[in-house]
């Protein structure tokens, strides 16, 4: 008998969001996790309503309600113009809420389903399909088997690369600069600002606090004078940044792997599929892909073989879409002047008007990703 009906690799917000699930499931659950505790880096902000629904079945939405504040909607600005403005329905809310703080509610909810299922300081070295199982092997020499094993270890997955599985990039790539900083304003909408030194966007935090983002092909902005200049150039905002606050500079990139599953081992979340943050649709399509994944295992279990299409098909599917709108996105940020600035204004203005206002607001919160 395996130690574990599934092994996890990686507690990120898609590794952990599986295991409750699991667990949830009766399912018998272990995740290993390389780090020896909490990751506090500032990344997802976003839960769409496909991330809204996986948080439901995970049942943590009200602790996330709780904490997180709702998006009303967002403006898309060029040189002082309001170019389309969009509400978003309750269907449509975005929930914003960071996400070591998604992290932190998907863990307890973990130990409350399953203690003792989440173990930090765990590095996996190998895993190796024993063909009724699966072994991992860790940094300490120390080794467990499992039925299932699935790689939620994040965009530079060591079992993908293991496994010998392509990872093929996608278009749309870019550097950008971000900064969370306290914010005097409660305002509850989004704002974008295409403009034609390039893109600028602003998003409300809990807890009184904003997240600046900036284009930044040059990789410079990381010092806080020269983000509060560049933002200050291309809109017009003097930012206020406190002393000490240093923007972080992350590349955007998109890639998916060639398959999702190799016998008993599967990838999922950023290991599966990498997808630029303009956007903020990453974490969301790797909880959709979860659930998916989910329901597949539970089915497995019973019968003891590995049924995936159901969950490889729709995943690559949902993958395909939010990687196309991703690059759209991007492209509406580009610095841009004369006749490409002032037809991509006509394409933006377009999608805010009447006709296409709810299409749009379903494509930018993934409704049926
Ligand atoms: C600036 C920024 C903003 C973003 N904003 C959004 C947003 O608003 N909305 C959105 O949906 N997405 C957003 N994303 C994307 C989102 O952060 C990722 O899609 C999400 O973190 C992926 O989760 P994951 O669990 O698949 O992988 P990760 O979060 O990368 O977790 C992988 C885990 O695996 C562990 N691990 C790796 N190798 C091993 C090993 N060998 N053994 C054990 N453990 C291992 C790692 O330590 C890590 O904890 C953003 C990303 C960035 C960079």
């Amino acid at each position: 008998m395996p130690d574990h009906d599934v092994a996890i690799v990686g507690a990120g917000p898609v590794g952990l969001l599986l295991a409750c699930l699991l667990a949830q499931r009766g399912v018998d659950v272990a995740v290993y996790e390389m780090r020896a505790g909490a990751d506090d880096r500032s990344r997802a902000i976003g839960i769409h309503p496909p991330g809204r629904a996986a948080l439901d079945d995970a049942g943590i939405s009200a602790e996330v309600r709780a904490e997180a504040l709702a998006l009303e909607g967002g403006d898309v600005v060029c040189d002082g113009r309001i170019l389309a403005s969009l509400s978003f329905t309750a269907a449509q809310r975005v929930l914003i809420l960071p996400q070591h703080r998604t992290d932190a509610l998907l863990r307890q909810r973990l130990s409350r389903l399953q203690e003792g299922a989440l173990h930090f300081a765990h590095r996996v070295t190998r895993v190796h399909d024993e063909g009724a199982a699966v072994s991992l092997s860790f940094e300490t020499g120390r080794e467990k088997t499992a039925s299932f094993v699935i790689a939620a270890d994040g965009v530079r997955s060591g079992i993908r690369r293991q496994l010998g599985i392509d990872w093929r990039e996608r278009p749309g790539t870019g550097w950008y600069a971000m900064v969370d900083v306290p914010d005097a304003h409660a305002d509850l909408r989004a704002r974008l600002h295409c403009e034609s030194a390039g893109l600028v966007e602003s998003f409300p935090l809990p807890e009184g606090r904003r997240r600046w983002v900036a284009s930044d092909p040059q990789r410079m902005l990381d010092d806080a004078p020269t983000f509060i200049d560049a933002i200050r150039r291309r809109t017009g905002i003097r930012l206020d940044l406190p002393d000490g606050t240093a923007p972080t500079v992350f590349a955007a990139r998109q890639h998916r792997a060639s398959r999702l599953t190799a016998g008993r081992i599967v990838l999922v979340g950023d290991a599966a599929h990498e997808t630029s943050p303009i956007g903020g649709q990453g974490m969301n399509l790797g909880w959709a892909a979860a659930g998916r994944l989910a329901a597949a295992i539970e089915r497995s279990l019973g019968t003891g073989v590995l049924v995936l299409s159901d969950y490889e098909r729709p995943t690559m599917r949902a993958v395909a879409g939010a990687q196309r709108r991703s690059f759209f996105y991007m492209t509406m940020g580009r610095p841009a002047r004369g006749p490409v600035l002032w037809g991509r204004n006509v394409v933006i203005g377009a999608l805010g008007t009447a006709p296409l206002r709810r299409r749009t607001a379903d494509m930018i919160t993934m409704r049926g990703a």
